[in-house]
């Protein structure tokens, strides 16, 4: 898991120079106060360097980044958007919330988007396709950017639980049109709440910075007061608080990344090859972030075995399965924008994925993990494989 582990006298210290420094809370303007410390601008700046993007926008979550990155698209009431029944309800009522039509594809073994159903569920209203390298595991983002490009669509990628992974050599989040980034406490890096937006086109930038802050385009001629404005807006602005702790964090995406891989490859060299047992996998060249490890058993009843003896080590799972009803669209009822989209039946909507995730069992990753802890994870799924 990630960033809450290492979250101390680094970030603190960001903080505290706030503090010493007019204590402005604020991202704008007063100057006077400030003594020139910007701490959302520096941490905007240090995200896209290190992700080799062109333009970021911080905001107050990983909810928010999506809902901001919608607005840049101008939906209407009758476009569509496509995600994968697998992800977190946010990303389904950010789409709600910018007005369209929320549609959801089943999943692959990857256990994200599967691309011959997303082929499938594009209509004629469909506007957009966000895409959810769900915890951690790249989706197939060869196939989906060429489906994308051939309908002329654009390509979110909700990059939550995928920050520091990479398809091909390029950072999650900066193959699509746009990318989003969480940065609640149980995400890669945290600042308690927030999340970031990460674009390739000016414009769309341009647009997302003003609507997440009223419609204000920071007009360098005029006081802030006296700002111009092309547009309304909303308020998902990160504060100075936040912008501080990122810093520090940010500078630990790669200790982070290291020791999750470095933990995950010790479980795995050990049940690589056993019976009754896949591991969730993911396109060539791609590097995971091992935010957990997911076992596919061949049966249901397998998986729910494995969760019964580990947590009679106390050994918890992540989202698979005991938060499912979180994270899969078959229990979304409570959405009739969604229920709609799928013949107001998501019980029996994602029948494939549904076979896939009931046969897997998530092992939360953490960078302090003892040895002795691994090797009774790595016990428990060994005796469950063999029988
Ligand atoms: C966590 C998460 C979000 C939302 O992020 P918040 O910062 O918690 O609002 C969106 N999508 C996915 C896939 C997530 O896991």
């Amino acid at each position: 898991m990630p960033g809450f582990e290492f979250i101390g006298k680094k970030e603190l210290n960001e903080i505290k120079h706030i503090f010493k420094n007019g204590s402005v809370l604020f991202r704008h303007g007063f100057e006077g106060l400030r003594k020139n410390v910007y701490k959302v601008r520096k941490f905007e700046n240090d995200f896209k360097k290190k992700f080799g993007s062109k333009f970021s926008l911080a905001v107050t979550s990983g909810t928010s980044a999506l809902r901001v990155a919608l607005e840049v698209l101008n939906l209407k009431k009758n476009d569509e958007v496509i995600t994968q029944s697998f992800t977190f309800v946010a990303t389904v009522e950010a789409i709600i919330e910018s007005g369209a039509k929320p549609v959801c594809t089943n999943i692959d073994k990857t256990l994200n988007m599967d691309p011959s159903d997303l082929e499938k569920k594009i209509t004629q209203n469909t506007k957009a396709v966000i895409v959810v390298h769900m915890l951690g595991t790249p989706a197939r983002l060869d196939k989906i950017k060429k489906i994308c490009k051939k309908r002329k669509l654009i390509l979110i990628e909700d990059t939550a639980w995928g920050c520091g992974g990479k398809y091909k050599d390029k950072y999650l989040g900066t193959l699509g049109h746009m990318g989003t980034f969480s940065f609640d406490f149980a995400k890669t890096l945290t600042t308690g709440e927030g999340g970031m937006i990460l674009f390739k086109n000016k414009n769309d930038y341009l647009k997302a910075k003003a609507w997440h802050d009223h419609g204000h385009e920071n007009n360098p001629k005029v006081p802030r007061w006296k700002d111009t404005r092309k547009s309304s807006g909303f308020n998902y602005r990160m504060t100075e608080l936040q912008g501080a702790v990122g810093i520090a964090q940010l500078k630990k995406l790669n200790k982070i990344i290291k020791l999750q891989k470095y933990n995950a490859n010790k479980i795995l060299k050990d049940i690589r090859n056993l019976p009754n047992l896949e591991i969730r996998n993911c396109d060539d060249h791609c590097s995971q972030t091992y935010d957990s490890l997911i076992v596919i058993f061949k049966e249901k009843s397998l998986a729910e075995k494995c969760r019964i003896n580990l947590n009679k080590k106390s050994i918890n799972t992540k989202i698979l399965p005991e938060a499912k009803t979180w994270h899969f669209a078959k229990y979304w009822s409570h959405m009739p924008e969604l229920s709609f989209s799928h013949k107001k039946n998501l019980k029996n909507a994602f029948y494939i994925s549904e076979k896939i995730l009931e046969r897997c069992v998530s092992i939360p990753i953490n960078c302090k993990m003892s040895n002795k802890h691994i090797s009774e994870i790595v016990n428990v799924i060994k005796a469950t494989a063999k029988k």
